[in-house]
């Protein structure tokens, strides 16, 4: 079982669209996939039209923006409804907010010099409504003004950085429940790249399985080696099941490509066993 449950397309901050995202990871090996684009459903049929015209497994997914204790936290919802009413509403109440800060970006970023950030990014942007930092990077690079979108945002988008716009996302309590109440499994994604201190990483979790979180994310395309053994020994801990998935964007994005990961521990449970 080749089960890459993390990724994204053109009705996020992708850059291939749901199809093209499907064929990728066929060629790549995947056998078993989800497309999780960031507080966005409308990719879901057609990648899964294309996955199954492939002859591949395919799990509806999306990739919900929280905040959490100040900070950023992002939770896979696996298996779910698409159409479910509180997923729907839910989705479009996060999504909303984001235009109001590209402007906010935009404009912290022309007090650095930086003049035209909004539309440069919007020029990258194919599902209005979604308009991300990745898309704000894309302009940054192609510029000149970083060398990659990694540097952009060591240098200007990431927390803390002087183009870094706070937003406040959903709660963690709507996010899961928004999850659960359309029949899917919620997954922390990427633990390894928030910088929580371990008593609040413990707090996280903690609230994430009494609120009916089930997974985390351990062999991730955001960890590194190290991280997979250290969240491996998480999912230990606390009992959860676990996920794996490349956080794909775009070929010759990020480090890593579609089915391409590591295995699991071979301890773990799989979040996927439900769907086999
Ligand atoms: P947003 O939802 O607009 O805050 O954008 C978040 C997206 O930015 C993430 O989903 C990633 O695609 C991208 N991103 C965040 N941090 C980094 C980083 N350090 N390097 C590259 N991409 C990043
Ligand atoms: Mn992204
Ligand atoms: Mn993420
Ligand atoms: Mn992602």
């Amino acid at each position: 079982m080749n089960a890459d449950l993390h990724c994204h397309s053109t009705v996020s901050d992708g850059q291939l669209a749901p199809r093209e995202v499907a064929r990728r990871a066929h060629a790549g090996g995947v056998t078993l996939w989800a497309l999780t684009d960031h507080d966005e459903v409308a990719g879901q049929a057609q990648a899964r039209s294309e996955a199954q015209a492939l002859g591949m497994r395919y799990v509806n997914g999306v990739e919900i923006s929280v905040t959490w204790a100040s900070r950023t936290v992002h939770i896979v919802g696996l298996g779910i409804d698409p159409s479910n009413p509180a997923l729907v509403a839910g989705l479009f109440s996060t999504r909303d907010g984001r235009a109001a800060r590209a402007r906010a970006m935009s404009d912290a970023l022309a007090e650095l010099g930086i003049e035209g950030a909004y539309e440069g990014a919007l020029a990258f942007v194919s599902n209005p409504d979604l308009i991300s930092r990745t898309h704000f990077a894309r302009f940054l690079v192609e510029k000149g003004f970083a060398a990659s979108t990694a540097d952009v945002f060591e240098r200007y988008l990431g927390e803390g950085k002087p183009g870094f716009v706070p937003h406040r996302w959903a709660s963690l309590e709507h996010a899961v429940a928004w999850i659960r109440e359309a029949g899917g499994v919620a997954v922390v994604a990427h633990p390894g790249r928030y910088k929580y201190t371990p008593l609040e990483f413990d707090t996280l979790f903690g609230q994430f399985l009494d609120l009916g979180g089930k997974a985390i994310e351990v062999v991730t395309g955001s960890h590194t080696p190290d991280q997979f053994r250290e969240y491996a020994e998480v999912a230990r801990r606390f009992g959860f099941e676990a996920s794996r998935g490349s956080d794909f964007h775009a070929p010759g994005e990020g480090r890593t490509e579609l089915g391409k990961l590591p295995p699991l521990p071979s301890d773990l449970t799989p979040v996927w066993e439900r769907w086999l």
